[in-house]
C-alpha cells in the first residue's frame, strides 16, 4: 500500500509547494530587488545616500494598460516628514508607494527624489535608499542573523544585535534555542506574526535608509505585540521620510500629514484634527472604517 501512496503524497506535496511558491514569488522578486521588466538606463547613476525629498508630478500609472490606477498624482513630501495615506481598499495606496522603489514603471509624469528622476538612478542604488515593511513579512529559510543582515550583508554581530534591540526583537531571539543562529523558515522554527514583523523591522534599522514605506497590517495582532510594533514604527520613522499606509488610529493621529486617496486621486490633505473639522471624506472614513480600530 505504501508503495502506491508515497508517490501520490509526494506529488501532492509538490503541488502545494508550487502554489505557495507562486503566490510568494512576486514578493520574493521584490525582496531581492529584481523586476525583470525594468532595466537601468545605460547612463543610470549610482547615487549615494539621498536626503529623501520626494516629489510626484502628474504621475499616472496603470497595470498592463488596464485602466489608470493612479491619475495625475501631485504631491511633495519633505525630508524627515511622516505622511499617512488612507482611503478605501483598492484606491491605490500600495501601488503609489511601490512606485518609489520603482517596482513598476509610471506611464506619465515623473517621480523625483532630491530633485532627481528615479529613472536616472540605478535600481540598486535607489533601493538601497528605501526600506519597506510589508503586511506579509518575507523571511527566507536561514538563520535569524541572516534574515536581519539581509540588505547589509557585511554587518557585524554588534550591529545586528543593536538593530534587533531597537526592533524589540533581541529578547525573543535570545530565548530561541540557538539565539541568532536559530534556523527559521521551511525547515526551521516557526515564528509568530509579531515576531516576523519585528525581524523585518530589525532589518530596516540595520539598513537605515532615508526613505521608509510602512504598509501596516490590517489583521489584528494581539494588543501587546501591536503596542511593541507601533513603538518600533515611531522610532523607525524618526529621522527619515516615511510614507505609511495607515490602518491604525495610533499611527494616523500622530503623523505630520494625512493624504486621503480615492479613485479620484488625493482629495484631502491635512492632519487629523484639521480633517476631522472639515467633516469631509476623511471624517466619514474615520467614523465608518476606523472606529473599530480605536482602542
Ligand atoms: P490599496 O492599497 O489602496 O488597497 P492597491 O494599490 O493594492 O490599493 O490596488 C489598486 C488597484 O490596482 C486595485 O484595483 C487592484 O486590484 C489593482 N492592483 C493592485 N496590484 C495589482 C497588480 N500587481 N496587478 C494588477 N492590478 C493590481
Ligand atoms: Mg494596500
Amino acid at each position: 500500500v505504501s508503495m502506491f501512496l508515497q508517490p501520490i503524497r509526494r506529488i501532492t506535496a509538490l503541488v502545494e509547494n508550487y502554489q505557495r511558491g507562486a503566490a510568494g514569488f512576486n514578493r520574493f522578486l521584490e525582496t531581492l530587488d529584481i523586476n525583470p521588466d525594468i532595466v537601468d538606463s545605460p547612463d543610470a547613476v549610482e547615487i549615494g545616500r539621498l536626503n529623501g525629498n520626494i516629489e510626484f508630478s502628474n504621475v499616472t500609472f496603470s497595470y498592463n494598460n488596464k485602466g489608470d490606477v493612479l491619475k495625475d498624482i501631485n504631491f511633495k513630501i519633505d525630508k524627515g516628514e511622516t505622511v499617512a495615506f488612507v482611503g478605501p481598499s483598492g484606491a491605490g495606496k500600495t501601488t503609489l508607494c511601490s512606485l518609489i522603489p520603482r517596482f513598476y514603471e509610471i506611464d506619465k509624469g515623473s517621480l523625483m527624489i532630491d530633485g532627481m528622476d528615479i529613472r536616472k538612478m540605478t535600481q540598486r542604488s535607489l533601493r538601497d535608499n528605501v526600506g519597506i515593511v510589508q503586511q506579509d513579512v518575507f523571511l527566507f529559510s536561514g538563520t535569524v542573523r541572516d534574515n536581519i543582515a539581509y540588505g547589509k550583508v557585511a554587518a557585524t554581530d554588534q550591529e545586528i544585535i543593536e538593530a534587533a534591540r531597537l526592533a524589540n526583537a533581541h529578547e525573543f531571539i535570545m530565548a530561541l534555542e540557538n539565539g541568532y543562529n536559530t534556523y527559521i523558515g521551511e525547515r526551521g522554527v516557526k515564528l509568530s506574526g509579531g515576531q516576523k514583523q519585528r525581524i523585518s523591522i530589525a532589518r530596516i534599522f540595520l539598513k537605515n535608509p532615508p526613505v521608509l514605506i510602512l504598509d501596516e497590517a490590517t489583521s489584528a495582532l494581539d494588543n501587546e505585540t501591536e503596542k511593541v510594533i507601533q513603538e518600533s514604527f515611531v522610532k523607525l520613522a524618526k529621522s527619515r521620510t516615511t510614507l505609511v499606509i495607515a490602518h491604525r488610529m495610533a499611527t494616523i493621529r500622530n503623523v505630520d500629514r494625512i493624504m486621503v486617496l480615492t479613485e479620484d486621486g488625493i482629495i484631502e490633505e491635512g492632519n487629523h484634527s484639521t480633517l476631522m473639522d472639515k467633516e469631509g471624506v476623511y471624517a466619514r472614513l474615520y467614523k465608518a472604517q476606523f472606529d473599530d480600530l480605536v482602542s
